[in-house]
This record gives structure tokens, sequence and C-alpha cells, in this order.
């Protein structure tokens, strides 16, 4: 992996290499490092970047220097070990668009350690395997059109889980303040008293758009990228003809990520062209994104609504539209398909056993075994 990454910046950078190249590079990671220091390189030699080769421990020796520039005399571990808090408390956890390898490492964590887990309908059962065999599970996922539990429910049923003093997790789809509804639970809570620990997650967007080898923002094709939401009703927002001001969504300049939009895309798209925005605007809607059952549809904004349709996506989906869909390639759509298909389970105790006694496991856990 190490070694594609240096032939291809060895490429990107006008070297050429040579099938002694390789072996040069092969020979000096094999060697180990322990030269140089990371400090800049000039790019132009491969043998330059040889030389800056370094060790694990030299990188995180300079990245600490780099990145964590304390105020002289802080004591930066005192700074950080916050006393245990006693009110109650909840996590707001993000788990990503459903590849388990997605998930954070503290989310994974929270997952393990948790008495009581809240689940939505985007959560894989994957993802839920490496919930804690102790854990106690509740759904409270809404079907489109079929409220399976009113918000407020939800609201009132984290906090009475949250004051019993149990660890409280509220796993949502992707990061959960994004069209999540993650907002207005951690709003409630905190008025209630409870404490509401937000643990971000991979959003939809970024994670489905980035694995198909789309980049919401390659400069060439856009300057900046929109998040929106298709949802047909809502008890805060506009239906989605009066929502938006279509003539700033349809700048072709601008990716447009569309969350919840397969019932409305007609509508959507409709607004976009109305606005100006080029029918023939690469557009891709995504089903059950990074997942086994994945399943992508490439078109253009004018032809994209009956494509979908024909092709009977059905939700979790995406829709992405701009430019950069250009550089969709249906190869990656593919390997992420195989992959999901053959990977392995994830091992939890592992993967945190890991962490642990490569002593990368700081703040949090410390503070929960004073607090335990
Ligand atoms: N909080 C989530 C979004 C919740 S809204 C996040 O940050 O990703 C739910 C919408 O997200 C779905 O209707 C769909 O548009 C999108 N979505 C989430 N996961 C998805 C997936 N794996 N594949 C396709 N769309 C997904």
């Amino acid at each position: 992996m190490f070694l594609q990454l240096l032939l291809c910046l060895g490429s990107s950078v006008s070297f050429r290499p040579v099938p002694h190249h390789r072996r040069a590079v092969a020979r000096a990671i094999m060697r180990g490092c322990g030269r140089g220091g990371s400090g800049p390189i000039a790019l132009g030699s491969l043998d330059d970047a040889l030389k800056a080769l370094h060790s694990k421990s030299q990188a995180r020796a300079d990245q600490e220097a780099r990145l964590r520039k304390s105020v002289e005399g802080a004591d930066e571990t005192e700074a950080d070990a916050v006393a245990p808090s006693c009110a109650p408390t909840v996590y707001l956890v993000g788990v990503g668009p459903g590849d388990v390898e997605l998930l954070t490492v503290k989310a994974l964590r929270l997952m393990q350690e948790a008495d009581l887990v809240l689940y939505d309908r985007l959560i894989t059962p994957e993802i839920l395997a490496l919930v804690g065999a102790q854990a106690a599970m509740l759904y409270v996922g809404k079907e489109a059109g079929l409220h399976t539990r009113p918000q407020d429910e939800i609201h009132e049923l984290l906090l009475s889980f949250a004051t019993t003093g149990k660890t409280v997790v509220r796993l949502k789809g992707g990061d959960p303040t994004v069209f999540g509804r993650g907002g207005e639970e951690m709003e409630y809570l905190e008025r209630q008293g409870v404490d509401v620990r937000v643990v971000p997650g991979i959003t939809a967007a970024s994670g489905i758009a980035a694995a198909l080898g789309v980049p919401l923002t390659h400069r060439d094709h856009a300057d900046s990228v929109r998040f929106i939401t298709g949802h047909a009703r809502s008890e805060n927002t506009a239906p989605v003809g009066e929502r938006y001001a279509w003539e700033q969504l349809a700048d072709p300049k601008m990716t447009l990520v569309i969350y919840m939009g397969l019932s409305t895309l007609p509508e959507l798209a409709k607004g976009l062209t109305d606005a100006g925005l080029p029918g023939t605007t690469p557009s891709l809607a995504v089903q059950d994104g990074t997942t086994a059952t994945q399943r992508v549809v490439c078109a253009t904004l004018e032809t994209l609504a009956d494509a979908v349709q024909s092709a009977q996506l059905r939700s979790p989906t995406l829709i992405v539209i701009g430019q950069v869909v250009s550089l969709y390639d249906p190869a990656r759509a593919n390997a992420v398909v195989a992959a999901a298909a053959s990977a392995p389970a994830v091992n939890a105790d592992a993967v945190l056993g890991m962490l642990r006694s490569a002593g990368g496991w700081r703040v949090e856990s410390q503070r929960r075994l004073t607090a335990d």
C-alpha cells in the first residue's frame, strides 16, 4: 500500500518509476527507517523522498511538535482530564453510511460499553453485531410515511433511560447531526439537564461519494457542495417546490447532494432545470451505499428520475448532482460491493484490545475508569 502510494506520488511529480526505483523503494522500506525526520522534502526526486522516510515513532514525535503547540507551562494532561460528570449522560453516536469499517473507534467503544442502545432504521445488522452482549436494545426507527414512534416519545424515552445512570447510546446512521434530528434530541436532553456527548460519523454524502471515486469538491468541477433534504413532508419545512431558492441550487459549479430525495426526485429535477441547471448535468442515485446491497444508477439530471424508477431503487437512496459525477467509476462501485460482501466480521475485542495495547487510548476511557 505504502509502496503504491510512493509510486503514485512518483508519477505525479514527473519521474517515471522504473524497476530499479521500485527495488530501491522496497529496500528502503524493508530496511526500516529512522534517518531523516519528516521535514519538508523536495518531491522532485525519489531519492530525496527515500532519504526522508522515517519511523512511526519519529512521525508521532514530529506531529506532536507540529500540531500540539501547547502554551508554555500549561500541563496538557491536566487540562484534558475533566472531572467525571455526575449528570446523566446520553451518547449520540453516528455510525457512518453502512460499511462496518467506516465506524469510528469511539463509536465502537461506546457500543461495546453501552447498557442500553436505541437504534433506528439505517443501522445495518453488521453494525449492530458490534454492540456488547450486555446491552438491552430498543428500535426507535421511522419508516417513510410510518412513524414508529413520534420524536417527542423518543426524547422522553432517552430522558428516562438517562436518569437511570446507565450508559445510554443512541445510534444514528451517518453523522447524528446531519438530517438525523440529532440536534433536536441534543437540545431537548440538555434542557432537561442531561449531558449529551455527540460522536460524529461519516455522513452518507462523503462516505458514499468518496467510495465511488466522486470527489465532492474536485476543484476542476465544483467550488462548493451543498447538502439538502428532499423529504416530502416535515413539521418544520415547506413542501419541496417552495423550500429552496432554486436559482441558488442551480449553480453548475456546485455539487448538490440530496438526502431523502427518492420520492420527490421528479420535483427536485424540474426545479433545478427550470432554474437553468443543464439537463445534461451528470447525476447519480445510490441505494444502500457502501454495503453489499449497494446499487448505483448513473444518468443525467433530466433522465435520473426515470432511471431510478425503472431500477426501482428504494430507501435509503442518496442523490448526487453535479459535474463531479462525471468522475464516477463503475469499477469502484463493484469493488465496494465485492469488498462488503466478502468482509470478515469485525472482532470488536481485537480492535479495541489492539488500541489499548498501543497506548492510543487516552482521556475518555481514563475518565470513565475514574468515574466507575
Ligand atoms: N444522518 C444521516 C442521514 C439521515 S437522513 C447521515 O449523516 O448520513 C437519511 C437519508 O440519508 C436517506 O434517506 C438517504 O438519503 C441517506 N443515506 C444514509 N445512508 C445511506 C446509504 N447507506 N445509502 C444511501 N443513502 C443513504
